[in-house]
């Protein structure tokens, strides 16, 4: 219960410190967690009112709480479901699914205070048990190379639009395609330098607050946020280059061509 007690912890401090917001709902939400869900119960969910942590079968999975990235991805399902209001199905599902990654990696790495450059930017890392092959779910700097295991098969996530999976599964491929606005946020995040929560992050969250339809997808995301690193960082600014560089490098073109 103490790991999942600090996770819950990081993530609420990550949202407060920096972001100024009192809890996932913006007005204190307490946050609960239910450790041991069921028996060998492979995941981590946020129910809608707390969060509920399995121990893992022991045999692909460990417990779950080990992960504080994988508390604030979750935790993070409440922020969108208070703020963009995402649904989760195709593109705006994937993106709700890489927004999750995005504050997830930056609750794990404002709580090490590690700078962009270096961050493992891996989602779960020390989840699997020994006997799988890979280190962790997933990567936002090198989606796809997470794993390769003969029992779970490949890290299916691609890195860039040449890669987009069309499917009908997992609500049109939320957690694979979700590799390609996870790969956006790192290379701005890189691109701009020192710690990804300060202004990468910082022009993800004013993104989340600025307003989105439900069913916003990844060009319409990626123009949503140039215009918040424009309005915060100024025109031709080196945060707003970033932006613009960190979609083109996965080959998502920005919708209107540039802030309004
Ligand atoms: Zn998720």
């Amino acid at each position: 219960m103490n790991e999942a007690y600090d996770g819950l912890g990081a993530t609420f401090e990550l949202y407060a410190d920096v972001y100024d917001r009192n809890s996932i709902d913006g007005r204190g939400l307490p946050l609960d967690g239910s450790v041991h869900y069921e028996k060998d119960y492979d995941n981590a969910f946020w129910n809608g009112e707390r969060m509920v942590f399995g121990d893992g079968d022991g045999q692909v999975f460990g417990r779950f709480t080990v992960s504080v990235d994988v508390i604030g991805h979750e935790l993070t399902h409440g922020v969108t479901q208070y703020t963009a209001g995402l649904v989760y199905k195709d593109q705006a599902g994937a993106l709700n699914e890489s927004i999750s990654d995005v504050f997830g990696s930056l609750v794990l790495q404002y709580s090490h205070k590690q700078t962009a450059a270096q961050a493992t930017w891996l989602i779960g890392q020390g989840l699997f048990t020994a006997r799988v092959k890979g280190v962790a779910l997933r990567s936002m700097k090198a989606p796809g190379t997470a794993y390769d295991d003969p029992v779970l098969g490949k890290d299916p996530q691609p890195a860039t639009m040449a890669g987009y999976v069309e499917t009908e599964d997992d609500d049109g491929g939320v957690h694979t395609n979700s590799g390609i606005p996870n790969h956006a946020f790192y290379l701005v995040a890189t691109g701009i330098g020192g710690y990804a929560w300060e202004k990468a992050g910082r022009i993800w969250y004013d993104t989340l607050l600025a307003g989105m339809k439900p069913t916003t997808d990844f060009a319409g995301f990626a123009a949503l946020t140039l215009a918040a690193a424009t309005k915060r960082y100024g025109e031709g600014s080196a945060e707003a280059d970033a932006v613009r560089a960190g979609w083109s490098g996965v080959g998502v073109a920005i919708d209107g061509g540039g802030a309004s």
